[in-house]
């Protein structure tokens, strides 16, 4: 049995060290060692029938629309911000 790779990281902005399976080229690692994810909004399912609903449920359908978005990271998928409590 091989003895799965361990990879060591360092956080160029914390300076926090870790530990971590996952290889240096997977995006999540990318994300770690440049020390920030790339922020990318994104809208569900909602979102993508905003302006319907925005006529349809006036005024109520904005809100929907503004509760639906979340802000993802583009390279590794991690959600930043998941639009209802921030
Ligand atoms: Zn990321």
């Amino acid at each position: 049995m091989p003895q799965p790779r361990v990879y060591h990281y360092q956080n160029p902005v914390t300076g926090e060290h870790l530990a971590s399976l996952l290889p240096p080229d997977h995006p999540e690692m990318l994300c770690l060692q440049q020390g920030g994810h790339i922020p990318q909004s994104k809208f569900g399912i909602l979102g993508k029938s905003c302006v319907l609903a925005a006529i349809i449920w006036f005024p109520l359908g904005i809100g929907l629309c503004l509760l639906d978005r979340r802000v993802q990271c583009k390279r590794c998928g991690v959600v930043i911000d998941d639009g209802i409590c921030g």
